[in-house]
């Protein structure tokens, strides 16, 4: 029976009477996800290897133990020079200067550089000591003398030895010279407990020579179908059978939103099936969820596993689609807390479901609504429909959709992506968006605004015409 089809049943506390993860009759989206919230908690700190790290928050400050750049170093390509062995120096009335050696980026020149001597600096190599100024290439007679050496022994002259060089523009001290610590100063404070880390974040880590960075570990979760329905993509499809498109959905679900999944074999619909698999997903996961099974014609299987092995509570959320919903803790053989979250086996129900409250639970579990407690909310727009919208049982209605910006006007429209029905996973695939139509409104009419989330719109998504 599909999920929309379960308006009469009466939600009842299973086990415990625990009044917090059970409340009576239909609930809003925004208290399903606040009930959701309180049982999950922002997971300890673990030293994750930097790569692993993006998209983990920190879980300290991270300081800097040196100067970045640790050594003041040219910016260009040039000669390191005193300045005022330059001053006078044009076009018309060059000098010139003893070369002395080059200095490659990576290592040191200890020499000192004294009056009428300049050393060859490649960019990021350290100022020798005595100069102060760095003439670049360009305002050398340098580009002459490299054609000249090539012609001659083409490879070698990069670093053929130069006696002297010509230097045609009067350098400025401090000139083309990045000061150490132009980025970074010893003991500064870098990057902030409650940084998410990202690209950035992650080359300003490396910076710091850092290879591991202590950040709130990345959840896991475990993810759950069930049904004596379902097949794994690549077995042969049988008749009455249709491929599990939950797990792998959900799976990427979370992946996107930060977690790594733990997909679990399919549970067939019978208690025993449930219960393994439940136990086998308690030992190793932060989080499980479930699809299928929270509708009435299966109820009663999932209700029994649940009331004997956790704290359950079945709740009607005011939400289309995804109204069934389960949400309880587990118990881990560890001690742990194992929150349940308990969705639609409707393929899109589910994703929709797992968007508006999964995403959130994993933000908590890595640590970012500490910062931001709304972290977890996706941008939103107001957007002209260019589709009726129709709204018939008064919940707050989820319709896929592709937003755009509108190159006219420079208005967000919204179009449908065709049916709406629960099971029509393509309206999914085919949208970057969800137009909202608020509880109690029966339509939104073509040409009227609405509110629009932004999903996913770095995927790209090919535009009707
Ligand atoms: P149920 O909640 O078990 O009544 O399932 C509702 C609908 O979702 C049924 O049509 C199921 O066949 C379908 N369904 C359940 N689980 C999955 C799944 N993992 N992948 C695709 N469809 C599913
Ligand atoms: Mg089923």
């Amino acid at each position: 029976m599909s999920d929309e089809a379960t308006q009469e049943l009466t939600y009842s506390a299973t086990k415990t009477g625990d009044r917090d993860i059970l409340p009576a009759g239909m609930i809003s989206v925004e208290e399903a996800r606040a009930r959701i919230l309180e049982r999950f908690e922002v997971l300890p700190p673990a030293e994750v290897p930097l790569l692993d790290a993006v998209g983990l928050v920190l879980a300290e400050d991270v300081r800097a133990g040196f100067d970045i750049p640790p050594l003041a170093n040219t910016g260009m390509d040039g000669y390191a020079v005193r300045s005022a062995d330059t001053s006078g120096a044009t076009y018309d009335t060059p000098l010139t200067l003893r070369v002395i050696g080059y200095i490659a980026a990576g290592t040191v020149f200890d020499r000192e550089v004294g009056p009428g001597e300049a050393v060859r600096i490649m960019t990021g190599a350290p100022i020798p000591p005595g100069a102060d100024t760095v003439v670049p290439f360009e305002e050398t007679d340098e580009y002459d003398w490299a054609t000249r050496e090539s012609a001659r022994d083409p490879g070698a002259w990069q670093d053929a030895p130069r006696d002297s060089v010509r230097i045609d523009v009067a350098a400025k001290p401090g000139a083309n010279i990045r000061p150490a610590g132009e980025d970074v100063r010893d003991g500064d404070l870098v990057l902030a407990r409650g940084t998410v880390i990202g690209p950035a974040q992650v080359g300003v880590l490396a910076s710091l020579g850092l290879a591991t960075v202590r950040c709130h570990r990345r959840p896991v979760v475990a993810i759950l179908s069930t049904g004596d329905e379902l097949l794994r993509p690549g077995e042969p499809l049988a008749p009455g059978k249709i491929y599990d498109a939950n797990a792998f959905s959900l799976a990427a679900q979370v992946r996107a939103f930060g977690g790594e999944p733990l997909i679990l074999d399919v549970a067939r619909d019978t208690v025993d099936a449930l219960t393994g698999r439940i136990h086998e997903a308690l030992g190793r996961a932060d989080m499980l969820v479930t699809s299928a099974g929270v509708s009435r014609g299966d109820f009663d299987v999932v209700k029994t596993v649940l009331a004997q092995e956790g704290e359950i509570g079945f709740w009607t959320v005011r939400m289309k689609p995804g109204k069934p919903l389960a949400f309880g803790t587990f118990r881990s053989p560890d001690g742990r807390t194992v929150p349940h979250v308990g969705l639609p086996g409707n393929p899109v129900s589910a994703m929709v479901t797992f968007e508006l409250f999964g995403r959130a639970a994993l933000f908590k579990m890595l640590g970012r609504l500490q910062v931001d407690p709304e972290a977890w909310r996706r941008p939103t727009v107001r957007a002209i429909a260019l589709d009726r919208i129709s709204n018939s049982d008064g919940r707050r209605f989820f319709a896929r959709g592709i937003a755009s910006l509108r190159p006219e006007d420079g208005r967000w429209v919204v179009r449908l992506t065709g049916p709406q029905g629960s099971g029509v996973l393509t309206s999914m695939s085919l949208a970057n968006a969800y137009a909202v139509c608020p509880e109690g409104v029966p339509a939104i009419e073509a040409g009227e605004e609405c509110e629009v989330i932004l999903v996913d719109r770095d995927l790209p998504i090919p535009l009707p015409a």
